[in-house]
């Protein structure tokens, strides 16, 4: 017996090309295309301006399968977390935040990481496997239709739409895993799937110049950029991937994406490390490289601070708040806008980017779970989430 096809695996050309496989015209790949995407439909039978001998071929053929929810979490605030079963005991999370105006899901393109950053607990988990297209995808898929049950609003394009941005900034270095992240990419801004304007969707790397290149000619999204650091001797001890590709060249990546990118800002991500890369030096050294006074390209740019969510083999610390808003200032002295992102909760590893990975123990995870109320209903609806303190 041959395999189902996942159609969350198809982009639309594939879509094509699997509708004539089948002995179908292209235009039934736009109506797959809708069905799956925009109304969440799994079952062929429910697609009912197909062809009932269409319908009858994909059931045997085909299925709609996003990941497996091992738990779903919703605090108070709305921000809910799915931890998603990727096989093998892996796990991976998307987590819904929700704003005024616009809802972003933060989404994993691979189960672990092979980067190993010096501050990243999915780094310390060493990596396990790259994500396919569906599984990428499928959070996404999963969580809009998800989220619009709850809310009891009806599928389809006529239904509020409750994921407005998508970032790439979950488990695993994207840049790793290009094609099936670029496919993903190319599903959320076709307008026959989640339409979403390339402003809405970002993705953040650590680093991998040439394939930063490559993705301004694929899919030019906006682009994240993990610095971290201030100079090539810091970033090598962060971020290993330095040693291949330095500082200058990642500069001038930067600036080259920029000319394709649909914003005219790269936004550098910095993990506050506590007497590591905190200091006013680091500042003005940071500030130095991105103005091009380093012997490096300038790059137009928005600094995003990340107070470091410890985990107990890191042997780091997060920089006391005082020392965030001074390098803050600093930078933002210089013109350059600087949000500083305040997570809490990660005394019992619930923090962003904390809370997948092994599953063997699942009971541990549900552990954390209840933890996490727990402590949210202690401290307030904040505990454990990210919150944008000022801009
Ligand atoms: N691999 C990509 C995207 C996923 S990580 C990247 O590195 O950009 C998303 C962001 O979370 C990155 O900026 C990463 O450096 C940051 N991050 C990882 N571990 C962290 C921690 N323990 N505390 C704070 N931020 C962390
Ligand atoms: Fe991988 Fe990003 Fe973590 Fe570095 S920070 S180990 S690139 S997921």
């Amino acid at each position: 017996m041959t395999a189902l096809t996942n159609l969350l695996d198809l982009d639309p050309a594939q879509l094509v090309e699997y509708c004539g496989e089948l002995g179908e015209k292209p235009f039934r790949a736009k109506q797959l295309l809708r069905w799956i995407h925009q109304f969440g439909a799994h079952d062929f039978e429910a697609m009912t301006d197909l062809a009932k001998s269409l319908r009858d071929k994909l059931a045997t053929r085909a299925m709609v399968a996003a990941p497996a929810v091992i738990s779903d979490h919703t605090s108070t605030d709305g921000t809910r977390k799915w931890l998603l079963d990727v096989g093998q005991g892996n796990a991976v999370e998307a987590v819904f935040i929700p704003e005024e105006n616009r809802g972003t899901l933060c989404i994993s393109t691979q189960a672990g990481c092979a980067v190993n950053c010096r501050f990243c607990s999915t780094g310390k988990q060493g990596f396990s496997r790259n994500l396919t297209v569906g599984e990428i995808i499928g959070q996404l898929w999963m969580a809009e239709f998800e989220l619009r049950k709850s809310k009891n609003i009806a599928p389809g394009p006529k239904g509020e739409r409750q994921i407005t941005n998508v970032v790439m900034m979950g488990m695993g270095e994207p840049l790793l895993n290009y094609e099936p992240t670029v496919t993903a990419l190319k599903l959320m801004l076709d307008d026959n799937a989640y339409g979403l304007s390339r402003r809405r969707v970002t993705l953040s790397t650590s680093g991998v110049v040439p394939m930063i290149d490559k993705l301004s000619q694929d899919c030019a999204v906006a682009l994240a950029v993990s610095l971290h650091a201030s100079n090539d001797t810091l970033r090598d001890g962060l971020v290993p991937l330095n040693k291949k590709y330095p500082l200058r060249e990642l500069m001038a990546s930067c600036k080259r994406y920029l000319e394709f990118a649909p914003r005219d800002f790269v936004t550098f991500e910095y993990c506050m490390l506590d007497g590591v890369n905190d200091s006013d030096a680091n500042a003005r050294e940071l500030i130095a490289l991105v103005q091009g006074r380093s012997g490096s390209e300038a790059v137009s740019c928005k600094f995003n601070l990340i107070p470091f969510n410890p985990f107990p083999e890191s042997g780091l610390k997060r920089s006391h708040n005082p020392r965030i808003k001074a390098f803050a200032q600093i930078l933002m002295d210089a013109g350059i806008v600087t949000t500083v992102r305040k997570t809490r909760g990660d005394d019992i590893d619930a923090a962003c980017g904390q809370l997948a990975g092994e599953v063997q123990d699942r009971t541990k995870v549900q552990e954390r779970m209840q933890k996490m109320v727990e402590y949210q209903t202690k401290f307030g609806k904040n505990f454990g989430r990210i919150v944008e303190v000022f801009e």
